[in-house]
């Protein structure tokens, strides 16, 4: 089962995702975990991201489809995998489709862009590992550090309210008219992202089964 998960930036993609790949234990490939763990070792990658990264804009299509093809490639994904975060351009789809990586459902989590700038602020992200929290919706157990790694929560350089209206802006121009790309393969189906986690999971899982 290879799974997309679409949305705004802050709609629930990683969160959701994190709790999926468990169940079904099949990997999740995170486009932004991966570029911000290229920025943290300095790889030729991440130098070539960060800046596009800091300002809330898109790392060049040609950059992450080069990463997810040499990651889908590998053993852990022959059972499937989540994408998270890709794709984010209509070239980006259709390298997918080029590169004959055939795709079984894709989950369009939605949600109002207020709700979103509100959820930003309260987010936390683990440093070593990626997991994400937030500090009333899905807060730790103890505060500052990561449940599953014990590494430490920081908050994402992007998810300062201007970056975050800039990353919404390009969402809407770049990201959202993949919805329609996914439609006409009729393989979309809607998750209202305004509701608990867990039953937004509910919802995500059942439409898996489908
Ligand atoms: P994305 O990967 O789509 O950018 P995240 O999964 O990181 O989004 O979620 C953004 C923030 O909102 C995080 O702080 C996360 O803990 C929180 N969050 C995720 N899903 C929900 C939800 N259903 N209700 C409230 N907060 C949520
Ligand atoms: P995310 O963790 O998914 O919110 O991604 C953080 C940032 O990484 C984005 O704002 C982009 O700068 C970059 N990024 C992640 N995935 C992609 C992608 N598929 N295409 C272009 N840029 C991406």
């Amino acid at each position: 089962m290879n799974v997309i998960l679409l949305g705004a930036p802050g709609a629930g993609k990683g969160t959701q995702a994190e709790i999926i790949s468990q169940k079904l234990g099949i990997p999740t490939i995170s486009t932004g975990n991966i570029l911000r763990e290229a920025v943290k070792n300095g790889t030729e990658t991440g130098l070539k991201a960060k800046a596009f990264m800091d300002a809330g804009a898109l790392v060049p299509d040609e950059v992450i489809v080069g990463i997810v093809k040499e990651r889908v490639a590998r053993d852990d994904c022959k059972n499937g995998f989540i994408l998270d975060g890709m794709p984010r351009t209509i070239p980006q789809a259709q390298a997918l489709v080029d590169q004959n990586v055939p795709i079984d459902k894709v989950i369009s989590i939605e949600i109002a862009d207020q709700v979103i700038e509100e959820r930003m602020t309260g987010r936390r992200a683990c440093a070593a590992c990626g997991a994400t929290y937030h500090i009333t919706a899905n807060p730790p157990k103890a505060e500052g550090v990561c449940d599953a790694c014990g590494g430490e929560l920081t908050i994402r350089k992007d998810d300062a309210p201007e970056t975050v209206r800039n990353r919404l802006k390009v969402f809407h121009e770049e990201t959202e008219p993949l919805k329609a790309f996914y439609e006409a393969m009729g393989i979309v189906t809607t998750v209202e992202g305004n509701q608990p986690i867990e039953n937004a999971t509910k919802d995500i899982l059942a439409a898996l089964e489908n």
